[in-house]
């Protein structure tokens, strides 16, 4: 099935199921616009599986399904395997985190009679895609008491949306001559939160008014976002993309599309082999680091508290023993082939929709730099697997030698001595506030993941 079409492969009960698959994604997707909240589903889809929390657990035993809760922004869930933890784990690792604008920490001002809010993007964005679209805010407020308040505006068809301007096509002459990189700057990107002056107030009214209303309906100060996490998003919910409705148009595939997939793989799994994982990590988008990224020792700290409940030893190096014994796919998204922009593919070694899951053996950039480079050993086993459960998969690379480049988490779990390569979906506008995928892809790489947990 290596670079086949799988729309052609599908009869018509097969393409019914592959529709129905994309319809649960849509959900998701619409509904895990952060990695807090792309948290709070998965946990929710985990444990209405049967899925319990580590916490206050003694022991646990093969065919046990538990997961780790890491600051309501990383999970990593565990179904035991027939063999010892100690022999091994597959998993399956993908990042929730998405390119997207953070509000300052003292975000709220006002400029002739707006009230505004500043932003810092998060991850790898062109700043003018974000300019002139329906923006939402999602996130939380952390007050002094110890409370969280939880934010979400923009997203239920009765809630305003706020949004970043650009200049009239009339006045812009000056603008556009400029490169792209310079015609919306970073420090440009803010937005528009109100126009309407609170009562009696003679200084700031507008603002004022804006504060008052956040403080009507959250009861926050303006002081309490400095201990906020509020994230500008694109509003409104993924819909199905092409008039064929082949493909699905959505904000944040890049990585939630991977985390669905290898999730809904994880959530089928009943007794496996080897004890299968699957890791859901924040960060990736700015390196990976921090408490809840894929580089913090949460994850080596689990399988060690794994060990430990299965009855096996439990110090740390038994945890990277462990590593150094499992298998990982590093679940993220590939760009996909643009027939609009070919110059930029080398098409022998190109992802293209719709033929099925992408392996990247290597990604990085300038020679190959920063990036796992997967054995080939391993490679073939994964052919073996993919080929033995009727998978449609392809190879690439992320795009022609020298013309840019990119990362994931595969080198991270590669540095545990681990057999790890990326295997993910094609996407297109990678990082633009509207990505698409084909809903073939997104089927065969959830058939793919299982094939890989129960390899
Ligand atoms: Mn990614
Ligand atoms: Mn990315």
């Amino acid at each position: 099935m290596y670079r086949k079409n799988a729309w052609k492969q599908y009869d018509a009960s097969t393409e019914k199921e592959v529709m129905k698959f994309a319809e649960g994604y849509k959900e998701f997707l619409s509904s895990s616009k952060t990695e807090r909240l792309a948290v709070k589903e998965a946990v929710k889809r985990l444990e209405a599986h049967g899925f319990k929390s580590v916490e206050g657990l003694k022991k646990v035993a093969p065919g046990d399904k538990i997961y780790f809760l890491n600051r309501n922004k990383n999970v990593c869930a565990f179904v035991l395997g027939k063999e010892k933890v100690s022999d091994g784990l597959r998993i399956l690792g993908a990042h929730i985190d998405s390119p997207r604008m953070d509000l300052k920490e003292h975000p709220f001002f006002e400029k002739n009679e707006f009230a505004m809010a500043d932003t810092h993007y998060y991850g790898g964005i062109k700043k003018y895609q974000w300019v002139t679209i329906p923006l939402a805010l999602h996130g939380v407020v952390c007050l002094k008491d110890g409370t969280t308040v939880d934010i979400n505006i923009g997203d239920d068809d009765k809630d305003p949306v706020v949004g970043i301007s650009d200049l009239l096509i009339h006045l812009s002459a000056d603008q556009l001559v400029k490169p792209a990189s310079k015609v919306i700057e970073g420090e440009a990107l803010d937005l528009t939160i109100g126009n309407k002056p609170l009562k009696g107030e003679e200084k700031n009214a507008v603002k004022a008014n804006v504060l008052k209303l956040l403080k009507k309906k959250y009861g926050v100060e303006e002081e309490d976002f400095i201990s906020a996490e509020i994230e500008v998003v694109p509003a409104g919910k993924a819909r199905d993309y092409g008039l064929d409705r082949s493909m699905v148009a959505g904000y944040g595939h890049d990585d939630r599309v991977c985390a669905y997939t290898s999730l809904m793989a994880l959530l089928d799994i009943e007794n496996p082999q080897y004890t299968s994982c699957c890791i859901l990590v924040d960060k990736e988008e700015i390196g990976s680091v921090g408490a809840t990224g894929a580089q913090s020792n949460f994850f080596e700290n689990a399988v060690a508290k794994l060990l430990e409940l299965s009855g096996e030893s439990h110090p740390l190096w038994s945890a990277r023993l462990t590593f150094e014994k499992s298998k990982m796919l590093s679940s993220d998204v590939s760009a996909g082939f643009d027939p609009l922009f070919p110059s930029v593919s080398d098409p022998n070694n190109a992802a293209y929709f719709s033929y099925g899951l992408v392996f990247n053996k290597y990604t990085g950039s300038r020679g190959k730099s920063g990036s796992n480079d997967a054995n080939p050993e391993y490679y073939a086993w994964i052919r073996k697997v993919m080929d033995e459960n009727n998978v449609c998969w392809q190879n690439a690379e992320l795009g022609k030698v020298d013309q840019g480049g990119g990362g994931t988490i595969a080198y991270i779990l590669g540095n545990y001595s681990m057999d790890v390569i990326d295997a993910g979906l094609a996407v297109f506008n990678m990082h633009a506030p509207m990505e698409i995928v084909s809903k073939a892809d997104l089927y065969e790489a959830y058939k793919g993941y299982k094939a890989f947990l129960l390899g």
